[in-house]
């Protein structure tokens, strides 16, 4: 017998929820595609991170910084905390960071749900809100939406119980790349009941440019019960540092603060975080790159009649066919896009604005794997 198949007493009573668990399935690493198949020239869609890379100024804030890592951080994260708070025209007690906004929606699941209660969205969001809310015990009310995979934010009104605890929304949604209309989203807080935590995961906010798009932070004094969650691994360019943080009413966020690890944000990330956040220029000239490669992919596939979801997030999802046997095809040619099956969308691909390069040897791989 395998050493990993033999079953033994310390297993068999696991945490509620653990047992079931489906772990989350990251983008292929470039790396690992090299090894797998021998392939010198990888090129990697797959996780919408920033083709531009990090700010200039976070990287050589982090080289200055590099031999006082021996300290701990700031576990407050004070600067950056001061920082968020002013860009947000909220008080710094309103802000909780995180190692990723990843971590942060776990500290959600920590505080507000156990075995018993429930949290509802929607089948076609984020991959996280189900391991987050299993991993506690939670009970997960899964809600479809029709139209464009989105969420259907009625029927997500409606399956909200006497146990709902959390509703977790992405606005932008991903893997879809569709946003929700101010309109659309006040409507759904002004019938939430106000002992419901909603999140809005604004992962993508910044790079959202069209005029209904709603800043979900700036309603948090009318909606106590509102939480928002941003992101530093996006437009920021700062993916594999690890930084993200939620932007709540302060009774929440010190709950949040209280079972946050103290160090859960690096000396480094925090440095970096901060010296991005100052470097509005390259933010600027990374929003306007992803609306250009969003326009020309976009242009590409509505010339070979391919269907894609309207997308307002540095990603755009089209629909292939059999996506897994085309995931393959790509996978051969060193192209690394992402299958989104187990959203329930075997029919799609994910693919992330990359440079111009990036995206034109996407769309000759695309054309060979499709003929
Ligand atoms: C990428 C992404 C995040 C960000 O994850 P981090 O942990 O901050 O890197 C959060 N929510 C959604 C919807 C995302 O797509």
């Amino acid at each position: 017998m395998n050493a990993d198949t033999v079953m033994f007493p310390a297993l068999e009573t696991l945490a509620p929820g653990i047992g079931s668990l489906q772990p989350y399935i990251p983008g292929k690493p470039i790396e690992e595609l090299q090894r797998e198949l021998g392939l010198r020239e990888v090129i990697k869609l797959a996780s919408n991170e920033n083709p531009l890379g990090p700010s200039p100024r976070a990287v050589e804030r982090m080289r200055e910084c590099l031999s006082e890592v021996y300290r701990y951080p700031d576990g407050s994260g004070f600067r950056l905390r001061a920082a968020l708070a002013a860009r947000h025209g909220v008080t710094a007690a309103q802000i909780t960071l995180g190692n990723g906004s990843n971590d942060v929606l776990d500290l959600v699941a920590r505080v507000f749900l156990y075995p018993g209660v429930e949290a509802v969205f929607s089948r076609y969001a984020f991959a996280v809100y189900p391991i987050a809310t299993q991993a506690v015990g939670a009970r997960a009310r899964v809600v479809d939406a029709s139209i464009d995979y989105g969420h259907d934010l009625e029927a997500m009104s409606q399956a909200v119980t006497d146990h709902t605890r959390v509703v977790f929304i992405a606005n932008p949604n991903n893997p879809t790349g569709g946003y929700l209309s101010s309109a659309a989203l006040q409507t759904f807080m002004q019938h939430v009941p106000p002992r419901v935590m909603v999140v809005v995961d604004e992962a993508y906010a910044e790079y959202v440019v069209a005029p209904d798009y709603p800043d979900a932070t700036a309603w948090i004094t009318e909606y106590p019960n509102l939480m928002v969650t941003r992101t530093f691994s996006k437009a920021f360019g700062l993916a594999g540092l690890r930084v993200g943080y939620a932007v709540s009413h302060s009774r929440v966020a010190d709950l949040l603060n209280r079972v946050r690890q103290p160090f859960n944000t690096s000396l480094l990330a925090q440095e970096a975080a901060l010296a991005a956040l100052g470097d509005l220029d390259h933010l600027q000239r990374s929003v306007l790159h992803n609306c250009q490669g969003l326009r020309w992919l976009s242009e590409r596939m509505s010339e070979w009649g391919l269907p894609v979801i309207a997308s307002v997030g540095n990603f755009l999802t089209i629909e292939v066919g059999d996506a897994m046997a085309i995931n393959e095809r790509l996978l051969a040619c060193g192209c690394i896009v992402r299958p989104i099956g187990n959203y329930g969308m075997p029919r799609h691909l994910r693919v992330s604005i990359g440079t111009a390069s990036e995206l034109e040897q996407f769309v000759r791989d695309l054309r060979q794997c499709l003929a």
